[in-house]
């Protein structure tokens, strides 16, 4: 009590005699004290608030390769070779390609040479989300016949997209071979999809010279890249 007394008695007497200096010093370090704890405080509720705003996932596209045909259903034959390990070789190879792309991913209908219904190729692509849908084909004809042909979706509102994304693949391929230009067509992957969808003929494997590029690897990786840089090229767009 005396102590307080003296304290105040003190402070009045200072600043009546105008030394204020240590009382001002003592006010201003409490001021900073408090100042600092509530900057703390407020960094503190601050990052607690802002670790805890959701944020938005980077969503990939997820694009649905569809290898045609396989198991007992081996597609057109020629040479030798078929149309069902082509399509699957130049599926996977495309897969590689996108999984390795940022922003993409594949989902393939089918991983190896066993049956798969047309029905279930597009519920597997539903399932997985997928925004595009790529079907891979070889055309069967003439013997002199050698060039890949892109098929788009006929009616609904996505056949404009299918249009665009199909004329994106188109030039692609013309970079290796005669590509006619993209058509439409009412093949069941087509219209079941809900997503614009393509369906690529690689090329004629009733023609000699065609049937064997496309037994072969490396002919089958460079379709795959020119398919892949179509799907880029309509996703940039
Ligand atoms: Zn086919």
């Amino acid at each position: 009590m005396m102590n307080e007394e003296y304290n105040r008695t003190s402070k009045m007497a200072d600043c009546r005699m105008g030394n204020v200096g240590p009382y001002f010093r003592r006010t201003f370090l409490r001021l900073i004290q408090r100042r600092c704890w509530a900057l703390l405080l407020g960094l503190c509720l601050g990052g607690a608030a802002v670790s805890h705003v959701p944020v938005p996932p980077c969503r990939a596209v997820i694009i649905a390769i569809d290898p045609g045909h396989g198991g007992r259903d081996p597609g057109a034959v020629g040479y030798g070779v078929k149309e069902k390990d082509v399509t699957l070789a130049i599926g996977k190879e495309l897969a590689v390609l996108i999984d390795h792309h940022k922003g993409m991913r594949a989902v393939l209908t089918r991983r190896g040479d066993y049956y798969v219904g047309l029905a279930q190729r597009d519920s597997i692509a539903r399932r997985a989300g997928a925004g595009l849908f790529i079907s891979i084909h070889c055309d069967s004809g003439k013997p002199r016949w050698d060039w890949a042909t892109v098929y788009t979706q006929k009616r609904g509102s996505i056949a404009k997209a299918s249009d665009r994304l199909g004329d994106y693949i188109t030039a692609g391929l013309r970079h290796i071979e005669h590509a006619d230009r993209d058509r439409t067509a009412d093949f069941v992957v087509l219209r079941d999809s809900r997503v614009p969808a393509v369906l690529v003929e690689v090329g004629y494997i009733t023609n000699p010279h065609q049937a064997h590029q496309l037994a072969t690897v490396g002919f089958q990786h460079r379709l795959a890249r020119a398919i892949f840089r179509g799907i880029q090229h309509y996703l940039s767009r």
